[in-house]
């Protein structure tokens, strides 16, 4: 079931070949920002490992939104929006717990790290490889960097088996001493002597 709308797009500059909802793999963003083209699509994130391993679960889309343009001093641009629903563990009962991501996307795609330090602060700069930017390892870093940093359920949202189970491993006895690590390098000293 789409959560969100895939036909609210604007029909000035778009070139309508492109507005299917089949992202291309990898893209030009000179050959895109000339031609001012809008891409639209979903990625499913089980296609973003490194984002996978940090989700309680990997089903469900990223959906991606981006219009190409030259800016008034040549760069090249894409402002647009990132929207995922993802299942993060919840710290208090540790279930899946979903969690609504949207990033705001304001692109300046450059040649290397050099021109990556002259573009304004507005933009964040996508260095491109060859000419390209493979488009699911954008998506991906620009998902992690939203990620929360913990997240819960919502107000009595927990599921109330796992809450008792997690709540009772957290009281687990921790009464075993622990030895001070400088005791440990007293000790060691000793012995050396
Ligand atoms: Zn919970």
């Amino acid at each position: 079931m789409p959560q969100y709308s895939l036909t609210r797009v604007g029909l000035g500059n778009i070139i309508p070949a492109m507005l299917n909802d089949t992202l291309p793999k990898y893209f030009d963003p000179r050959k895109y920002a000339f031609n001012e083209v809008s891409i639209e699509g979903r990625l499913s994130l089980s296609q973003f490992p490194e984002l996978s391993a940090t989700l309680a679960s990997n089903e469900g889309d990223a959906f991606i939104h981006l219009d190409f343009r030259v800016d008034e001093d040549r760069r090249y641009i894409a402002t647009g929006s990132i929207k995922a629903t993802v299942q993060v563990e919840c710290q208090r009962c540790l279930e899946a717990a979903p969690v609504d991501l949207e990033v705001d996307l304001s692109l300046a795609f450059v040649y290397d790290e050099d021109h990556a330090k002259n573009i304004p602060s507005d933009y964040d700069p996508v260095v491109m490889t060859d000419g390209e930017v493979v488009i699911a390892k954008m998506v991906e870093q620009e998902l992690l960097l939203a990620l929360p940093i913990v997240a819960y359920h919502q107000e009595s949202g927990c599921n109330p088996v796992a809450l008792k189970y997690a709540s009772s491993t957290d009281d687990a006895p921790d009464d075993e001493i622990k030895p001070n690590p400088f005791s440990i390098l007293a000790e060691l000293k000793a012995k050396k002597n």
